[in-house]
């Protein structure tokens, strides 16, 4: 963790459930949720949002969508926009995951409007980077990522608050990860390189990490420094794993 930022532990549901296991899974967080730190996010898909948002009314838990168009309206079928997440109660947004980078060939130039809209209409971005396998064992890693960040995070990202998610793509859904020591190292490059293009600012932004946390390797990550929450993809469909994922998020 890095002193003084608040841990934010977010769910990334993605094209999972049905509307009644989606709010089964609200109800269940629901009464569970702890109302300190850390922070929890969930990000339901865009059809389930609404009623999700009715079960958490008056919860201390966040919602989120998981993607927006870079465009605040207009002819773009299928697409939503940033202010109509933030219209019906969404106050952060994950953009540029690994999957809409290779299931919708989003370049990191398209991720940095789509932050840019995000900003616009009062959403906090959660920005997502991470190497493939290839890259990793080309030795490849860092200089991936850094090159993600520099396009992906637009003027103004550090002191809106935005999020940056280290996701390492081979760990996504696979219950591999990379060792605590190459998280650290990692996260220590992304905090550098954040700070040495959006400034000081950036010393105060969170940056997840994301890829098979699940609870009996969270408190080993959560404790990293540099490392102020995660993002978590199929641990976040049973809420007591989620729970647990966010107990385990080291005290103050
Ligand atoms: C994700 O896709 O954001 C993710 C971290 O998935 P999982 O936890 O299932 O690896």
């Amino acid at each position: 963790m890095t002193p003084g930022i608040r841990p934010l532990i977010a769910g990334n549901w993605k094209m999972n459930g049905t509307l009644a296991s989606a709010l089964r899974l609200a109800e269940a967080l629901r009464s569970a949720a702890m109302s300190a730190t850390p922070e929890l996010l969930v990000c339901p898909p865009f059809l389930h949002f609404q009623p999700v948002a009715a079960a958490l009314l008056g919860s201390t838990i966040a919602l989120g969508g998981q993607d927006c168009h870079h465009a605040a309206s207009g002819a773009h079928t299928g697409d939503i926009a940033a202010a109509m997440l933030r219209d019906v109660g969404a106050s952060h947004v994950i953009l540029g995951h690994s999957e809409r980078r290779s299931d919708h060939g989003e370049t990191s130039a398209m991720v940095r409007r789509k932050c840019e809209a995000a900003l616009a209409a009062g959403l906090v971005p959660v920005v997502c980077v991470g190497e493939t396998e290839a890259e990793r064992d080309a030795d490849q890693a860092e200089a991936v990522v850094a090159r993600q960040l520099l396009d992906s995070l637009p003027p103004g990202f550090a002191t809106a608050g935005g999020i940056v998610a280290y996701e390492p793509v081979w760990a996504i859904g696979t219950g591999r990860t990379p060792s605590e020591a190459e998280v650290a190292a990692m996260h220590g490059m992304i905090r550098n390189t954040v700070v040495q293009a959006h400034g000081d600012g950036g010393r105060a932004t969170r940056l997840l990490y994301g890829g098979s946390v699940k609870p009996g390797n969270a408190a080993g990550l959560l404790a990293l420094p540099d490392v102020d929450g995660a993002l978590v993809g199929g641990a976040s469909l049973v809420a007591e794993d989620f729970l647990a994922i966010a107990r385990a998020v080291p005290a103050g």
